[in-house]
């Protein structure tokens, strides 16, 4: 059916209707006072949000734009960094970084599982010289729904002294990534995710220590050069010409996200992850991460006798839900569904109804009725 379509992929997200309409503007000019106001508002709404009093800065990039711009800036050529891979986006760390000519050193778990703190810690305990100049993590890894030990891994690193730099894609906005608080050095994230926004802005916040490296780093950079936007940001205004209609959308959507408040955003993410997981187990369906190391943002789900890409095959076409799929070798294997951003209750009992009526087409053996039953629970509790 036209206009049903219902996004519970891991990004882009649902858009609330009044940050559309605040989009649907004309575009006002980027040196004016009025956009300065704008600049200023969503500045502080950010800081907000990474409970920081760093530099949180906007960019008109993807989320790995804002990775990249994360490494270019405070790293050089040959410095060796510690890299947390155990799914596709820690992986794109690794590659982004070898990328550059950085000394890579993958620190893994498989695909499903957390990183391990302990080995990250053996690591940086044994580098006495100090030669790791930055340690590098996912927060919630999206292709396997894991949710990374970031506060733990991110002690070590404080007490060896490296930069702690952070892919929180889809953790900021989903549960607590307390910048100042964990002493993170670097947090990339872009607006499709938990921000309640289309995609197009990359955010990077950085602090004082990390800007001491910033002085340091010999890596080319121009477009991505974060000493740019800073600068301009101290008067509240934009190295280049950034998308205004964004910053429009922007600004509403911080300004729901400041009257719902972080911690019952946080609760409402961590009761759709709860609801989403007690239903798949109802539904005889696989979780492919344990409770203790799950995301709240994205649940996967590895399905056994019975085709991943069928589910969602059918929960796309007769339901108008989109699912995501596994990625790489997980392809096929796992389905994913996304429960990040603009998500409600309701979206969270439509998605489970829908699949559950799918299994029983497929003629799954399912109890009718159980999946809806225990995510109502759940969301009750
Ligand atoms: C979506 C995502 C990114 C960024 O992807 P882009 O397509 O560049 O926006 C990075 N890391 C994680 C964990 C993500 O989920």
């Amino acid at each position: 059916m036209d206009d049903k379509l219902m996004l519970m992929i891991p990004g882009p997200t649902p858009v609330p209707e009044q940050v559309l309409l605040a989009m649907a503007k004309h575009p006002i000019g980027h040196r004016s006072g009025d956009f300065s106001k704008i600049i200023a508002e969503v500045t502080e709404g950010l800081q907000w949000l990474h409970q920081t009093q760093n530099d949180v800065l906007i960019l008109a990039a993807s989320g790995t734009g804002a990775m990249e711009a994360g490494i270019i800036n405070f790293l050089s050529p040959g410095d060796r960094v510690l890299v947390g891979s155990n799914g596709k986006f820690g992986e794109r760390w690794a590659l982004l970084c070898e990328a550059f000519g950085l000394s890579v050193e993958r620190v893994t778990a498989e695909w499903g599982k957390p990183l391990d703190p302990a080995q990250f810690q053996t690591l940086l305990a044994a580098d006495t010289a100090k030669q790791i100049k930055a340690v590098i993590v996912t927060h919630s890894e999206t292709s396997t729904g894991v949710l990374n030990d970031l506060k733990t891994i991110s002690q070590s690193v404080k007490s060896h002294g490296a930069l702690m730099l952070v892919d929180a894609v889809t953790s900021l906005g989903a549960t607590s990534v307390p910048m100042d608080d964990w002493g993170l050095d670097m947090i990339a994230s872009g607006s499709q995710k938990g921000f309640m926004l289309p995609p197009g802005l990359g955010f990077v916040a950085v602090s004082p220590k990390a800007w001491e490296a910033y002085s340091q780093a010999k890596l080319p950079r121009f477009y991505l050069d974060l000493g740019k936007y800073r600068k301009e940001a101290a008067k509240n205004s934009h190295p280049f010409t950034p998308p205004v209609n964004m910053f429009f959308g922007l600004q509403v959507a911080l300004k729901m996200m400041q009257a719902e408040g972080l911690e019952n955003i946080f609760a409402r993410h961590h009761r759709h992850m709860t609801a989403t997981r007690a239903a798949m187990k109802a539904l005889n369906l696989p979780l492919f991460t344990s409770d203790q190391a799950s995301s709240p943002a994205i649940t996967a789900v590895a399905p056994v006798n019975v085709e991943a890409e069928q589910i969602r095959a059918i929960v796309r076409k007769k339901f108008d839900i989109v699912m995501a799929g596994g990625q790489d070798h997980l392809s096929g294997k796992i389905f994913r569904v996304g429960h990040l951003g603009f998500v409600s209750d309701r979206d969270i009992l439509t998605a489970v109804g829908a699949l559950e009526a799918v299994l029983q087409e497929l003629n799954y053996e399912v109890t009718a009725g159980a999946g809806v039953v225990a995510a109502a629970q759940a969301l009750s509790a």
